[in-house]
């Protein structure tokens, strides 16, 4: 740790609690970033080191922020730095593309619903939802996006919203 400072977030995910390093350095963040393959993000020491950085550009030192997606303003703890383009998939020079590869999304719901293709953003930040799901309550959360924009879409972070929107939503993909 370079600054000293404990890590402030104790999370729990699991029921483990994980304990985000204070701050990843920026050589630590670029050697966990190259590592080829998926890393998990919580559990794996370059997975920590990784989401650390990401989470200190994302986050900075705030105890709150929102949400990219839902907008809701939540404590730090609740908010991930996820990929937009899923990292797996990100070459190595777009894994370093710090200011753009990550947005904020909230652990109450928006990571899973991003991952999973059921919502993606369009053109101008639209946020799209995959309609045609079979169960109601599903159908009902998906609905509160309509209309809203994401917070984090801008022209550097479109071709990584549009590699999403185009290989990971389930949604129609008419008004495109
Ligand atoms: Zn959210």
């Amino acid at each position: 740790m370079d600054n000293g400072k404990p890590a402030r977030a104790a999370d729990r995910i699991g029921g483990d609690p994980v304990r985000w390093l204070a701050s990843a350095t920026k050589r630590q963040f670029e050697r966990a970033a190259l590592k080829e393959g998926p890393l998990d993000r919580e559990h794996s020491i370059l997975g920590r080191v990784e989401q650390s950085y990401l989470r200190h550009i994302l986050f900075r030192d705030v105890e709150q922020a929102r949400c990219s997606l839902c907008g809701r303003r939540l404590p730090v703890g609740l908010l991930i730095a996820a990929h937009v383009k899923p990292r797996s998939e990100c070459s190595r020079r777009e894994r370093l593309d710090v200011e753009n590869i990550v947005f904020s999304l909230c652990l109450l719901g928006c990571d899973a619903l991003y991952e999973r293709g059921l919502v993606a953003v369009g053109k101008g930040g639209l946020i799209l939802i995959s309609t045609a799901q079979s169960s109601r309550t599903l159908n009902a959360v998906l609905s509160r996006f309509e209309g809203r924009k994401c917070a984090a879409w801008n022209a550097a972070k479109a071709r990584y919203f549009s590699w999403h929107l185009a290989r990971r939503y389930q949604g129609a993909k008419l008004d495109l």
